[in-house]
């Protein structure tokens, strides 16, 4: 086990990659501030006496506030961001009075509205010892803690990451990282309904493990279980981090592209075919997946209807022989991609 105190807190950047990619395991990055966050900084608010408080995020080059404000206190800057320089302390940071220090005194939100004079801000560790964040409090008038104030934010900050962790384990897959049905539908719904179906294609994958029965059944469930988490990395690392990838069934899975049609989706489908075939045969047994493709249309009303479409695509590949993606394009450059051609008449009769 890492010490953080040792090593991974105050990570340097050699480990911020890891951090970065600690913050993106979360799924908090997204979907703005939220309601349970501004519960919690209204708690802090309110214990320890301060008109301002938030929680914010510290992604690779920027800050993600998770709280609801009314006035200016970050511009989303990494550089102006005080919890930039929180993520680096193993404690709290206190700046009683940010004019007074050279570091913060001429950050916009001092200089300017609404006037920061004094900040404590407590760093968000996860159970890894990663700093992803911080909770902190802020007035216009410099303060020094008295006894108790900063157990108190820490407490609340342990909270705040606790809640984070929490939900993160709800919606992932224990098995394989990736979403589990439940989340994969909840987000995939949230991304159908607010993306314009015209201007905005979304494109869906579904594959299956072939044969997965007879790899549990000559090699034991333990071994059948490495095959799901192998293709689960495989998934977490190849895709776009805007792509949602999810374990639909047993050894089936779904991932939605957004902004890309179908010709991309080909190229998706086969890149992970191949590097999943690939993978059988050292550490694994020889293994493979049948892919299925399918494009928004204006017949899908739900995404349950676009995933379905992929699906049948699937068991198209399962009868061709399985370890194919159906439907079957002519891989084409990027220019060509509005010639594109469907090799496989079967398409058109599961539609
Ligand atoms: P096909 O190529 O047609 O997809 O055949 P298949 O054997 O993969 O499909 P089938 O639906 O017959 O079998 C799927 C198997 O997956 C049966 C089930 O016991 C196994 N399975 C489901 N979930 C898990 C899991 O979490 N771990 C393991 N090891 N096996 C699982
Ligand atoms: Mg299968
Ligand atoms: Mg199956």
């Amino acid at each position: 086990m890492l010490h953080r105190n040792n090593f991974l807190v105050g990570h340097g950047p050699a480990r911020e990659q890891e951090r970065v990619a600690a913050l993106a395991d979360l799924q908090v990055v997204d979907g703005g501030p939220e309601e349970t966050f501004d519960r919690i900084a209204r708690l802090a608010k309110a214990s320890l006496g301060f008109p301002l408080a938030y929680v914010s995020l510290i992604d690779l080059d920027r800050q993600i506030l998770k709280t609801h404000m009314a006035e200016p206190v970050c511009d989303g800057s990494r550089n102006t961001a005080f919890c930039s320089v929180t993520i680096e302390t193993q404690d709290v940071l206190v700046i009683p009075d940010t004019l007074a220090d050279d570091r913060f005194s001429g950050f916009p939100q001092v200089v300017g509205e609404p006037y920061i004079r004094s900040y404590w801000g407590v760093p968000l560790t996860t159970r890894m010892g990663f700093n992803v964040g911080a909770l902190c409090v802020l007035d216009r008038v410099p303060r020094d803690p008295r006894d108790g104030d900063l157990s108190l934010l820490k407490e609340l900050g342990r909270l705040t990451v606790e809640c984070m962790e929490l939900r993160a384990q709800a919606t992932t897959d224990v098995l394989t990282g990736v979403q589990c049905r439940r989340s994969f539908f909840a987000e995939g719904e949230r991304l159908f309904a607010t993306r314009h179906p015209e201007r905005e294609p979304l494109s869906c994958v579904v594959l299956d493990v072939d044969h997965f029965k007879r790899i549990n059944d000559e090699f034991g469930h333990a071994v059948g279980d490495e095959v799901l988490r192998t293709l689960g990395d495989l998934l977490r690392n190849e895709l776009r981090p805007d792509s949602v990838a999810g374990r639909i069934g047993g050894e089936e899975f779904a991932i939605l592209l957004p902004g890309e049609g179908i010709q991309a989706a080909f190229a998706v489908g086969e890149r992970l075919r191949t590097k999943f075939a690939d993978l059988g045969g050292h550490r694994l047994p020889p293994v493979s997946a049948s892919f299925g493709l399918a494009e928004r249309s204006d017949s899908d009303v739900v995404l349950g209807d676009l995933v379905r479409r992929a699906d049948q695509q699937t068991y198209l590949a399962k009868r061709a022989g399985r370890n194919c993606t159906y439907p079957k394009l002519v891989s084409a450059a990027p220019a060509q991609t509005a010639a594109l051609c469907l090799e496989i008449s079967e398409v058109s009769d599961v539609r």
